[in-house]
């Protein structure tokens, strides 16, 4: 570990020496209201857009406005088959096999869908386990299943919450509840990094005494994916979702992610959701009466792929496999850890960390709190040209992101805090 200077200097001797830092020059980074670059600390909202997608998009049109239909066989990606190779390039990213992983819908819908076919409730066992306040479409599209099933979120969904006085939930609890409860519960369904405190749940340990106690166990990778290390596949969890407009820089709304374990891939005594999308793709033609789904993860699909979705999603994780993930999380702690090292010089009263200290704990992102004027500050970090996020009641969320933020962006965030807050970073210790 990297030990830390307050001054500028050290910012620059840091990007100088980062290996990763020319990937910087391939995205867009949006003007600050006094012109220049923004300071832009929100890729885990929308990440930014990777230059080669307007290329990329201007092909499909190209071949969309030369090609028509046939543009499904002979467009430069060919529609017939566009998800496959960006599935794939997902697949790589989340520790997965290429058959466990398809690309398609949104985030919500994905969770539906694997709630359909994986959520199997019985009298004796209905209880889905999540974090304590989860991203509220999660909520909704839990409780929603519950109902829909005919069980009740008031005795079916049970929410674990951090000890008294504590922001972030202790794993040993988790595990603990999960040891003692679990023949209540149908499934798991758990977020891979918490979106407003920023906590990264140690997944294969909870899938783990999950499955111990014959679990269902899936995980809601948004705020995970393209930020942490994952491994899918070995941890063995079931199924996973994950939206792809955050650090996967997809663009907003961009098509969604979907892993399906191997050991359901010939599963078709599931229940699912079916579509034409997810039959047989060497009998999908023949436009047949049954239903036979493909094998792996693409048997979930329903309709053919948004194709201009795909195009932007297949830049991006093209970059993410250049810089290589773990080359990424290399940079990215000590990024965020040179982030929380200068806000400890801030002395501003008032201002918590309440991301997990231990960077095994947390991925790129901190979240802050101030004992007053939190708003006030917030909006002066808009108008000094710094684009991070403010979430309700009282939290600001700063996300370094390792493939296109500078030890430089951390160092002017840090001084615009410092400015904001009424106080000046100390430059010597
Ligand atoms: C961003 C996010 C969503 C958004 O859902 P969409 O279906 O993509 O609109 C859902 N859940 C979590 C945990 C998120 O972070």
């Amino acid at each position: 570990m990297t030990s830390f200077r307050p001054d500028a200097d050290f910012a620059r001797d840091m990007d100088a020496a980062d290996p990763l830092a020319s990937f910087r020059q391939q995205f867009h980074i949006p003007k600050a209201p006094g012109g220049g670059e923004s300071i832009y600390l929100c890729g885990n909202s929308l990440g930014l857009q990777p230059k080669g997608v307007a290329a990329a998009l201007q092909q499909e049109l190209e071949d969309w406005k030369t090609l028509g239909v046939e543009g499904h066989f002979h467009a430069k990606n060919p529609w017939l088959p566009a998800h496959e190779d960006v599935s794939a390039l997902a697949a790589e990213l989340v520790g997965a096999e290429k058959s466990e992983v398809v690309m398609m819908n949104g985030l919500t819908v994905n969770l539906h869908l694997m709630m359909a076919s994986f959520y199997r409730p019985t009298a004796q066992r209905h209880k889905i386990l999540i974090e304590h306040n989860p991203f509220p479409s999660d909520r909704y599209a839990i409780e929603s299943q519950i109902r829909y099933h005919g069980f009740d979120p008031a005795k079916s969904l049970v929410e674990l919450h951090p000890r008294q006085g504590e922001e972030t939930l202790n794993l040993e609890d988790v595990e603990h509840y999960i040891g003692a409860h679990g023949k209540d519960i149908a499934l798991i369904l758990m977020g891979g990094v918490h979106y407003y405190t920023g906590q990264l749940f140690n997944l294969e340990r909870i899938a783990r005494v999950g499955f111990h106690q014959g679990c269902v166990v899936g995980f809601d990778l948004a705020h995970a994916v393209g930020n942490v290390p994952l491994k899918l596949h070995d941890w063995g969890v079931d199924f996973a979702a994950w939206c792809s407009y955050k650090y996967l820089n997809s663009g907003p709304g961009s098509v969604a992610g979907c892993f399906v374990h191997s050991r359901h891939a010939e599963n078709f005594s599931l229940p699912r959701f079916a579509g034409w999308w997810g039959h047989d793709k060497t009998t999908r033609f023949k436009m047949g009466p049954n239903f036979q789904p493909m094998q792996g993860a693409e048997g979930w699909q329903l309709s053919n792929p948004p194709i201009l979705a795909l195009a932007a999603s297949r830049v991006s994780l093209q970059l993410f496999k250049d810089a290589g993930m773990k080359n990424l999380r290399d940079k990215s702690v000590q990024l965020t850890g040179y982030l929380e090292y200068l806000l400890k010089h801030l002395n501003i009263p008032g201002l918590a960390i309440i991301t997990p200290e231990n960077p095994s704990e947390r991925g790129c992102q901190l979240s802050l709190t101030l004992a007053e004027n939190g708003r006030a500050v917030f909006d002066a970090l808009t108008k000094a040209g710094v684009i991070c996020d403010w979430r309700e009641p009282d939290c600001i969320r700063v996300a370094p992101v390792p493939l296109y933020n500078s030890f430089t962006d951390v160092y002017k965030f840090a001084q615009v805090f410092a400015a904001a807050a009424g106080n000046k970073l100390q430059e010597a210790v």
